[in-house]
């Protein structure tokens, strides 16, 4: 820095032609010195913390990537907007989570569990702990009716889990729908200085294998399961145009599951609050979409474009399903409910 600052002075003297005459008491030159010797190291020493040292990069060997050697010639990687389409084999995890511990990134976890669904968080936090963000800074933020019931599962290092009581609702539509407007008043209220990113997950699944920064992106959606090889006039998008959710049959890219999305906080604080003005909206317009939340956020998707698209590794459901040859890796997959029972 003060190198750089001198080198700078001597540049502007030779452009001058002339050196400046120096008027100030000799005497007080070693204190200028020492002065700008002081600050100069200071801003610098700043500075390249806010720049990420570049000292702190560890040496890494790992396969070359091959510019004529696709990653995968099965499936698409890229959307035409250019965001990355999650699959296994197009990444490379060492390279990511070096990347985002140099970041010191903490990730925030949101899981609704009201009512009889208390009973699907222990095998839900589990495997979270096994499969979810392993080496990083984890909070789960586990909304419930009934934080009495919350079970005490052991939690690894730097991972911790806060209890947030919110009120129920008699309709699981409206469990489920309520859920963006929980997320975005606790975004405001808590996760924008608590978190760096929000993942948003339901509660009736489980982990089966690595679920980790890979994912974490400004804003990312998941493909549903059931939809991915469908062509957009399949898709079980809102098609009222009296709902906000509204999109028309020529329209859509995707069809993104209402169980698996996030984004940095403040990415998923303006998608949860703008798919709860929605759902208000359609409430006092007498229309309730035909996916609930999951409608709103296809809409919201489809004009704010999501930074990374999970693929249905990232949400699956082997009974109804199996397990087809392009799915190298299940890694979030519903547990059988009977849903009649739970819901009521
Ligand atoms: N949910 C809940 N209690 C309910 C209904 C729903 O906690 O009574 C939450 C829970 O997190 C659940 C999510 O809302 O995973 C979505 O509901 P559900 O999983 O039943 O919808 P599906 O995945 O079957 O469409
Ligand atoms: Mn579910």
């Amino acid at each position: 820095m003060l190198r750089w600052w001198m080198a700078g002075a001597g540049a502007e003297e030779l452009r001058l032609g002339r050196p400046k005459r120096c008027t100030i008491h000799l005497g007080i030159l070693p204190l200028i010195v020492f002065a700008l010797v002081f600050f100069g190291y200071g801003f610098g020493s700043h500075r390249s913390q806010e720049l990420g040292d570049s000292e702190a990069v560890t040496r890494m060997v790992y396969a070359q990537p091959k510019v004529l050697t696709p990653s995968r010639k099965d499936v698409l990687v890229l959307t035409p907007w250019l965001a990355p389409i999650i699959w296994e084999g197009t990444f490379n995890i060492d390279i990511l989570n070096e990347q985002f511990r140099l970041q010191n990134t903490t990730v925030g976890l949101t899981v609704f569990a009201i009512k009889k669904y208390v009973v699907f968080l222990k095998l839900f936090l589990e495997t979270a702990e096994q499969q979810f963000m392993v080496g990083h800074k984890v909070i789960y933020y586990v909304f419930t009716d009934c934080p009495a019931d919350v079970p005490q599962v052991p939690l690894g290092a730097g991972r911790k889990l806060v209890v947030l009581t919110v009120r129920n609702y008699t309709r699981w539509q409206d469990v489920s729908m309520h859920r963006m407007e929980m997320i975005s008043r606790f975004s405001e209220q808590r996760f924008l200085h608590e978190v760096d990113y929000l993942v948003c997950a339901d509660v009736d699944m489980k982990f089966s294998d690595h679920v980790g920064v890979e994912i974490l992106s400004a804003l990312f959606g998941t493909l549903h399961p059931g939809f991915y090889s469908s062509s957009r006039e399949a898709f079980t998008y809102e098609r009222r145009p009296e709902s906000q959710a509204y999109i028309p049959w020529d329209e859509g890219d995707f069809y993104y599951m209402g169980a698996f999305f996030g984004g940095s906080v403040v990415e998923v604080y303006h998608l949860t609050k703008a798919c709860h003005q929605a759902i208000v909206q359609d409430m006092a317009n007498g229309i309730e979409a035909v996916w609930h939340d999951e409608s709103h956020l296809n809409k919201y998707l489809l004009h704010h474009k999501p930074t990374k698209v999970l693929s249905p590794e990232y949400m699956w459901d082997q009974q109804l399903l199996g397990w087809p040859s392009i799915m190298k890796k299940l890694r979030y997959v519903a547990v059988p409910k009977n849903h009649q029972a739970i819901r009521n």
